[in-house]
């Protein structure tokens, strides 16, 4: 029996940008994980202060959601066994020059904040972040 489990992942702006979605999708492929479902969405600033609720207190947050309402990104549910802690893994540290080699964030980020890719970090967020995006 397979314990597939799901998680939101995202290629934000400056991926999207520079045309890099279709290599990215194929890494997550290539690593084994289903795109379950994909669409691509231009956020407005509210929307993106509402996905990243949670960063609400920090300084970044107003750049955060700037940028993440900047352009079009493209929104995926990934399946696979230990779907969050393997996407993080493939994802790589949130700045790149500390992202190991191989990473998504190490081979396309450009900087801490332009770093190519979200994805969820708990199971709980990822439940939520799912729901944020493709509610049925
Ligand atoms: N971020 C930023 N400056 C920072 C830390 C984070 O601009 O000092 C941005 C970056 O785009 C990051 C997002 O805020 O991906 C969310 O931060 P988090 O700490 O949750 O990192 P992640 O989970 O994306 O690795
Ligand atoms: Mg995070």
């Amino acid at each position: 029996m397979s314990n597939s489990e799901q998680t939101l992942s995202i290629i934000k702006p400056d991926a999207v940008e520079r045309n890099l979605s279709e290599e990215i999708k194929n890494e997550f492929k290539k690593n084994g994980f289903n795109i379950f479902k994909e669409k691509k969405v231009k956020l407005e600033k509210s929307e993106a202060e509402k996905f990243y609720q949670i960063h609400q207190s920090k300084p970044f947050y107003n750049d955060l959601c700037e940028y993440l309402s900047s352009g079009p990104i493209v929104v995926m549910v990934l399946e696979k066994e230990n779907a969050i802690v393997e996407n993080r893994k493939l994802m790589g540290a949130t700045d790149p020059i500390k992202a190991e080699e191989g990473t998504i964030r190490k081979k396309y980020g450009i900087s801490i904040d332009k770093n190519s890719v979200h994805g969820s970090d708990s199971s709980e967020n990822a439940k939520t972040e799912i729901n944020f995006f493709f509610k049925e």
